[in-house]
């Protein structure tokens, strides 16, 4: 293994999973939904699949149908224009357009800046491409009971090295979505500043109080963005890894360059199904809003009743607790012991640090499951007392 890639071993949802499996543990660590995505986007994979649609390399960009339909959900959505022909990116989930982009962007020994916990990949793709990573952290806010940005931290952290800010709203693992002040003064600092910001906004549709407002609709932001999202927490098929760029054609053109040489292209059949999916109607965003509001109450209660402290999330199916109130101070160690002890595993969001200690007491748990699922998982959890 190169020096690269030395420090990162094997990510912590693969062994996280894999410890739910030989232990039969109720799985609330990697966060994927335990019930697919809508029966028609289903049958729509089914049909191009019969249909040999996409069956062979599809072209590099993506389908020329789903980059509309990617283009046609931006206007919709947030009235961002993108030329569905120069401006968007198909991509083998979120996962490679997050690679794609820094491999892209960054030259060896440019700084990039990342919110701390930081979601897995990002080191890695950072490291990938030579760069080096920044962590900004977020930290535990008591009047909010939320995980928050310090923005005179993340401007003290832009130096001359700085090549770019790799940001994520809604974020995981903290459930943190910025607000439009936070958002309007990360804008501003990229700009004065002239630096690009890579988004990771796959949770775009979960957030769950307020709305979601892409950066690339701030002013001055629409040319210096790289907008990243996908259809696996959207459309609950994350196992389909289809996911897209939108930006620049300088900058798609940029991330085409290195996408081209990770994975060609990304599997043809699913992406004739998301197009479909990107044009079902508002009401199925709403209901899964609502779902997923609920089983955050679900969980929250749980959680809160068994003795951790619970920060509330505003967006993505995460909840992050914290384990000192149960007389747990290494979340690691707590996650490595929970599914003997209460049959429960959850992601220690250390994991997620540079700065350990800051990371250590907390422990992130998912709510994208069955209801009797939560509910089981929180009889078990009250047993910790
Ligand atoms: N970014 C974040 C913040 C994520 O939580 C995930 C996990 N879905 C990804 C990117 C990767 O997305 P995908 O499965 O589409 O590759
Ligand atoms: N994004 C998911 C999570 O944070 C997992 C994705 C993965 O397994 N790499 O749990």
């Amino acid at each position: 293994l190169n020096r690269r890639l030395a420090e990162f071993g094997t990510t912590v949802f693969a062994e996280m999973s894999a410890l739910a499996q030989s232990t039969g543990a109720i799985n609330l660590g990697q966060g994927f939904p335990d019930t697919d995505g809508p029966e028609e986007v289903r049958e729509a994979a089914v049909r191009a699949l019969r249909d040999g649609l996409g069956n062979q390399y599809p072209p590099g960009p993506g389908i020329p149908e789903l980059r509309q339909a990617v283009a046609e959900h931006q206007q919709h959505r947030y009235g961002l224009t993108y030329d569905p022909d120069t401006e968007v990116l198909v991509t083998a989930g979120a996962t490679e357009a997050i690679a794609a982009s820094l491999l892209a962007l960054v030259e060896p020994g440019d700084e990039v800046i990342a919110l701390e916990p930081y979601y897995d990949s990002y080191a890695a793709s950072i490291a990938l491409a030579g760069g080096a990573r920044v962590p900004v952290q977020l930290r535990p806010d008591a009047g909010t009971g939320t995980f928050r940005l310090d923005l005179d931290e993340l401007r003290d952290a832009v130096t001359p090295r700085t090549r770019l800010i790799l940001l994520n709203t809604p974020h995981n693992p903290t459930g943190t979505v910025l607000t439009r002040d936070e958002l309007a003064a990360v804008a501003r600092l990229a700009v004065e500043r002239d630096l690009l910001v890579v988004t990771d906004e796959v949770y775009e549709h979960l957030v769950l109080d307020g709305a979601h407002l892409p950066l690339a609709s701030f002013p001055g932001m629409r040319e210096r963005t790289v907008t990243i999202s996908s259809s696996g927490k959207t459309y609950s098929f994350t196992g389909w890894k289809v996911g897209w760029v939108t930006s620049t054609p300088a900058l798609v053109s940029a991330v085409r360059s290195a996408k081209q040489f990770l994975t060609f292209v990304s599997a043809g059949p699913f992406q004739y199904a998301i197009a479909e999916a990107l044009r079902l109607p508002d009401a199925y965003y709403d209901d899964l809003r609502a779902s997923l509001r609920a089983k955050r109450a679900l969980l929250t209660e749980g959680l809160a009743a068994a003795g951790f402290g619970v920060f509330r999330p505003s967006g993505t199916y995460f909840i992050t607790t914290d384990v000192r109130p149960l007389g747990h101070t290494d979340g690691i160690d707590f996650c490595r012991h929970l599914p003997a002890r209460a049959g429960v595993v959850a992601i220690p969001n250390a994991v997620f640090y540079d700065d350990k200690t800051a990371g250590s007491p907390f422990v992130r748990f998912a709510f994208c499951k069955k209801d009797e699922v939560l509910s089981e998982a929180a009889e078990r959890l009250a047993r910790l007392r």
